[in-house]
């Protein structure tokens, strides 16, 4: 056996609600169309080369329930690159909380799905690292001796204590700002949106010869001055503006932005509106038992709870 069962994965499917087990990721893993968009992932790998690697997981036991997780193809790629962050212990933990909030029953239709995710699965298979490769295509190469130019091993380095890259909150509060202005930038600019962004951060905070993201190596003491740096930079885009705009006491947003906001702001702290710490949030300010029972100015009112905590809790 080389790849998981039919059942193993209707099961994990269905536990999944056909949706990535990252936190705050709204991706589905097959698209209603048909189009496999997620991956079934190891959580330990039993190749020495593989990320997750564990001696201990037979042929048997890597295939199982137990050992795999789904998860958009991006973030399959975010774990597999950060395997020291994403550690089997935490995937483990992710995939129990996803499955506790999104997790269903089996349903009759999940069958076709899960047919395409494992046909995608056995599109490429390694089986082991001496080069046996199995690519079910439509035109099938199947081979016992296949050389692959080595690829370059990705290297991980801790970032060190006290920096900024050792705190994912206050790394993640950065990034996000740094991309709002990226994005917005794009839509002025869109060949050189991003490059001159990169280019101004790394000349004003007078770096050379690195990325702008060695920031991450330094203490944490500096991401102030670095996110009032951004939020300056944010402030004089247009969506920033906009944003400005926003901040209005008079001002009431319609419903559907206020759960955008929303999102973009528990996404911060690494929950979803469906996370339970909310839920109670929501019972504990309003008495409401979901956020079908607020009123537009309650809820209002609980993203700008939202909005303030999160200034707090670094400035
Ligand atoms: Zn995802």
């Amino acid at each position: 056996m080389n790849q998981p069962s039919i059942k193993t994965i209707k099961i994990l499917f269905a536990k999944s609600g056909n949706q990535c087990a990252f936190p705050g990721c709204k991706d589905s893993i097959v698209e209603d169309s048909g189009t496999v968009t997620g991956h079934i992932c190891h959580i330990r790998a039993r190749n020495a080369n593989g990320p997750r690697y564990d001696s201990k997981v037979t042929v048997k036991k890597s295939y199982e329930y137990d050992n795999l997780i789904l998860l958009c193809s991006r973030h399959h790629q975010i774990i597999d690159k950060n395997p020291l962050e994403y550690r089997a212990d935490v995937l483990i933990e992710m995939k129990k909380i996803h499955e506790e909030y999104n997790g269903r029953k089996e349903l009759p239709e999940d069958g076709k799905f899960v047919k395409l995710l494992l046909n995608d699965f056995k599109r490429i298979n390694i089986t082991n690292n001496t080069g046996n490769i199995i690519i079910n295509s439509p035109n099938a190469i199947q081979t016992n001796n296949l050389n692959i130019k080595s690829i370059k091993e990705n290297i991980n380095i801790l970032p060190p204590p006290n920096s900024i890259g050792s705190d994912p909150l206050l790394k993640q509060r950065i990034l996000t700002l740094y991309n709002k202005i990226g994005q917005e930038r794009e839509k002025r600019f869109p060949d050189s949106g991003w490059q001159v962004l990169a280019k101004n951060f790394k000349s004003d905070f007078g770096i050379k010869n690195n990325k702008w993201t060695i920031i991450w190596t330094y203490p944490i003491a500096c991401a102030s001055s670095i996110i009032d740096y951004l939020e300056a930079k944010y402030a004089n885009t247009i969506q920033g503006r906009k944003d400005k705009a926003w901040s209005k006491e008079s001002y009431m947003p319609p419903r559907n932005i206020l759960y955008a906001k929303e999102s973009e702001l528990l996404s911060q702290l690494g929950l979803t509106t469906k996370s339970n710490e909310v839920k109670d949030m929501i019972r504990n300010f309003f008495g409401a038992a979901s956020h079908t029972q607020l009123s537009t100015n309650q809820h209002w009112q609980f993203v700008k709870y939202l909005e303030a905590f999160i200034k707090n809790k670094y400035d």
